[in-house]
């Protein structure tokens, strides 16, 4: 079966940029399991479903078509035939995600996507449990950390109207829903690289990414 390269870690460690970078070098497809993930919530918040209701929200999980692209240069997402790439990076989406993401049935049923799309590999796939659970037999496997100031500084830098402050409050507690949750936890998986990504710049990472594809 063809290389399939899982990177995770938390929000601005820089997974999608590098994730994409990879992907493009190598001729890979790309797969963005976070968009798919806020595709759900936008959908969550558009029928008006309560986010505090984790049993509404599981009743109604398998509801929403999801359509992914996998090219790494216009990363696409539809739900119900509605193009969402733009809705979905939000700041209402960001902030309800992690509530979303938290419940099991949307997660059995998005990582059944996943293994559908990943298939017979060739991709790059970047999230929070890919190496964990969705592709634990991944040719490779990266978990990316970063200070949390260098990630909400690079993150405040791609949004406007925020401060570097808010920014690593909003992050860190979204960090913490998806470190404590209970079903498949942000977590390095066994036999992920650790790439600390503080001090680097994106051509570097890709750089150290595809070396260690190579070794
Ligand atoms: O990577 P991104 O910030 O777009 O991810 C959005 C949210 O989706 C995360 O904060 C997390 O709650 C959830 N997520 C997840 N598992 C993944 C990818 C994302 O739970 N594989």
């Amino acid at each position: 079966t063809g290389l399939v390269v899982a990177m995770d870690g938390p929000s601005g460690s820089g997974k999608s940029s590098a994730s994409r970078g990879v992907a493009r070098a190598l001729g890979l497809r790309y797969l963005d399991t976070g968009a798919m993930y806020r595709a759900i919530t936008w959908w969550m918040l558009r029928k008006g479903v309560d986010l505090s209701d984790q049993a509404a929200i599981a009743s109604r999980a398998d509801e929403p078509v999801l359509v992914s692209g996998t090219d790494p240069e216009s990363p696409a997402i539809q739900v119900d035939g509605v193009d969402v790439a733009g809705p979905i990076r939000s700041q209402e989406v960001t902030a309800a995600v992690s509530l979303v993401a938290a419940v099991p049935e949307v997660r059995a049923r998005l990582v059944a996507l996943q293994r559908e799309i990943i298939g017979s590999g060739d991709i790059v796939v970047e999230g929070r449990d890919i190496g964990t659970v969705v592709a634990p037999d991944a040719t490779l496997k990266v978990y990316l950390t970063a200070s949390a100031e260098a990630r909400a500084t690079r993150r405040t830098a791609e949004l406007t109207g925020t401060s570097v402050e808010a920014q690593q409050a909003a992050m860190a507690r979204r960090d913490t829903l998806d470190s404590t949750r209970k079903t498949d936890p942000l977590s390095m998986a066994v036999g992920a690289v650790e790439l600390d990504t503080t001090a680097l710049n994106l051509d570097e990472v890709i750089a150290e990414v595809l070396r260690l594809i190579k070794e």
